[in-house]
């Protein structure tokens, strides 16, 4: 087995939410294997609209109350060396791309307050947005047929539909459609679970990814289903293991490209797997908003503290169980370009 890829986050900020504190459990304990031999991937085409639920029937908040949790937990770590990023032969890094063109750009006007807004691959949240699933196997874990429809079902869904609906409630017509979902994508190497422990993220999966659909890069692949589908493209890639979520995406003076992904697993890293049913949803959403530009609320103190007055529900503060109490305040919708107006908080210097 060659030694996994990882990144020391030069220019990666990984954010990541830790699972909540449950019960101490073996997490090699459950591990179904379901590994699949055949290399060879498919596709499966979802409608491109999916179902509308009502959630407000079904749990009352003060049931749920006692069953939040915080994920509150961060990281992001600089060292000034070059990054173990392996370049695809024919060069993943490209002078012309306007993303390094943006790295370098000049921030004016109240772009100065959202450094991360307007990076990297991701860019627009609003409007017709693609989004693309790979549920992965690894040497551990894989996925049966049924686990990835109730996955996608119970737990991207509805992360997406939050974001729907949160945008509306800023006056942004934003539909995020699960454009394609792959299976049977191996990882061949190990997946770090939990960045917290070591500092260090996995950083190829969605490059691995790609060389399994025939692709000869990430980006290549990312330019494809650009094209293909005309709309911003957010990836995905999927674990069916416990874990700590995390979204890769570039900080503003980066000189690398990294095509920008979160990596979710199916099961917070210390979770006995008995969480309610739909508790990922807001953790997908949480780190898909990174990819747009929003910023953690708990990374320091003095934020914690602020974010916990003016925005206690806000996903970024902490994703909860239930997605339906959290909300997207005017800060991190600030963050992510669906307003233009900078909240009074943003001038707090403790923020
Ligand atoms: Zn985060």
């Amino acid at each position: 087995m060659r030694k996994p890829q990882i990144v020391l986050l030069v220019i990666v900020i990984i954010c990541f939410l830790s699972a909540c504190e449950q019960s101490e459990t073996n997490s090699d304990a459950n591990f179904a294997v379901f590994q699949n031999e055949s290399s060879k991937s498919q596709t499966i085409d979802y409608p491109e609209t999916s179902q509308e639920k009502d959630y407000t029937t079904e749990n009352s908040e003060s049931t749920v109350t006692n069953q939040f949790t915080q994920k509150d937990e961060s990281i992001q770590i600089d060292i000034p060396t070059q990054p173990s990023k392996p370049i695809d032969s024919n060069n993943s890094i490209n002078d012309n791309n306007d993303n390094d063109k943006n790295f370098v750009e000049e921030l004016v006007g109240i772009n100065k307050l959202r450094v991360d807004y307007n990076l990297g691959t991701c860019r627009n949240l609003s409007g017709n947005v693609s989004v693309i699933l790979f549920f992965m196997d690894d040497f551990e874990s894989g996925w049966t047929a049924d686990e990835i429809t109730n996955f996608t079902n119970n737990e991207v869904t509805p992360g997406l539909a939050f974001l729907e609906k949160e945008a509306k409630s800023y006056g942004v017509e934003l539909d995020l459609s699960i454009k394609q979902s792959y299976s049977s994508i191996f990882y061949d190497d190990e997946v770090i679970l939990s960045i917290k422990e070591t500092g260090l993220a996995t950083i190829d999966v969605l490059s691995q990814a790609a060389h399994g659909l025939n692709y000869s890069s990430d980006e290549e692949m990312i330019a494809d289903f650009k094209s293909q589908y005309g709309t911003e493209i957010v990836c995905f890639t999927i674990f069916n293991k416990n874990g700590t979520a995390y979204a890769i995406n570039p900080t503003r003076g980066a000189t690398m490209q990294i095509e920008e992904h979160c990596i979710i697993f199916a099961y917070d890293l210390n979770s006995n797997r008995n969480d309610p049913i739909g508790s990922q949803s807001s953790i997908i959403a949480h780190e898909m908003l990174h990819l747009f530009g929003a910023e953690d609320f708990y990374a320091t103190t003095n934020r914690k503290n602020l974010a916990k007055k003016y925005y206690p529900a806000d996903i970024m503060l902490g994703a909860n169980y239930y997605i339906i109490t959290n909300n997207i305040g005017n800060a991190t919708a600030f963050y992510i370009g669906w307003t233009d107006e900078v909240p009074d908080v943003l001038y707090n210097e403790n923020w």
